[in-house]
């Protein structure tokens, strides 16, 4: 059985990845914190396409969680190998720097960039002995460019990007590749604060992106069609030039 794990599977970006590996006929693993209701959803969606899936709750801000989350499942499957990760579960928490409260900075930071370090970590042990894995960071153009009132964000993304270029040079020899998707303004619970017909002007293809636009590109660089491809962060932002 081919396994993934996807971070923050249950909705928005994090689904639509979900829903492409499945399609490629992986077993899923579903993280998600808090929102029950919609990782059982997505379940209830990979079972209608006649995959299968588990859900896997822990908080990837949380060190200790995040260790507990997968030595149970390790121990409880020790034949079993995830060989792609998808690191996506992420939050943004934006204000001016001047303003920025201490938790905003570490929940930002904790949430999107300290979490890929300790998952990575654990799992990555599993690929190098199978000689075989696949690593996608979604990063974003805020870590690219970087975006006012996102310092923290732009900041832990940009780390994300580093990391990815970093252990694609440690693990390259191993079969194992690491890469980041950055996406722009795609439509999902994040964005939805936000003026899509103030903000498209900026977008050369004139819209916002969907969940599914991101999840084909994750899901060519989760294939062994990917196989040459390391270290790279591919935008999937609609022309915005970065
Ligand atoms: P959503 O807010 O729609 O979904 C976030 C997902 O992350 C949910 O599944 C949520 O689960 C999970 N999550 C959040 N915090 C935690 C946590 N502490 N532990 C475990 N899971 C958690 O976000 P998007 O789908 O829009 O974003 C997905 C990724 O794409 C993020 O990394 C984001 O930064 C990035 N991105 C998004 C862009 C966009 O325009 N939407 C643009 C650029 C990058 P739960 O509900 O249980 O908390």
């Amino acid at each position: 059985m081919k396994i993934a794990l996807i971070t923050g599977g249950s909705r928005g970006i994090g689904r639509a990845i979900v829903l492409k590996l499945t399609e490629m006929n992986y077993h899923v693993l579903i993280n998600y914190c808090t929102g029950e209701a919609a990782a059982k959803e997505t379940l209830s969606l990979i079972e209608q396409m006649g995959g299968t899936g588990e859900l896997m709750p822990f908080d990837v801000s949380s060190q200790e969680s995040i260790e507990n989350a997968l030595e149970i499942w390790y121990k409880n499957n020790a034949e079993s190998h995830i060989e792609v990760l998808i690191n996506n579960a992420g939050i943004r928490q934006d204000a001016l720097l001047m303003w920025m409260k201490n938790e905003e900075w570490n929940d930002v930071m904790n949430t999107n960039m300290n979490s890929v370090f300790y998952i990575t970590r654990r799992l990555i042990k599993d690929m190098l002995i199978k000689k075989y894995g696949r690593i996608v960071n979604v990063v974003s153009l805020s870590g690219i460019k970087g975006l006012p009132g996102q310092v923290n964000y732009s900041a832990a993304k940009s780390g994300v990007i580093g990391m990815t270029k970093a252990l694609a040079q440690e693990v390259g020899k191993k079969n194992v590749t690491v890469n980041a998707v950055a996406p722009g303004y795609i439509k999902t619970d994040m964005t939805k604060d936000l003026d899509e017909n103030m903000l498209k002007a900026m977008i050369p293809v004139g819209r916002f992106g969907t969940a599914t636009e991101v999840a084909e590109v994750v899901g060519f660089l989760a294939s062994d069609k990917a196989s040459y491809v390391t270290g790279e962060i591919i935008s999937v932002n609609g022309g915005i030039y970065t």
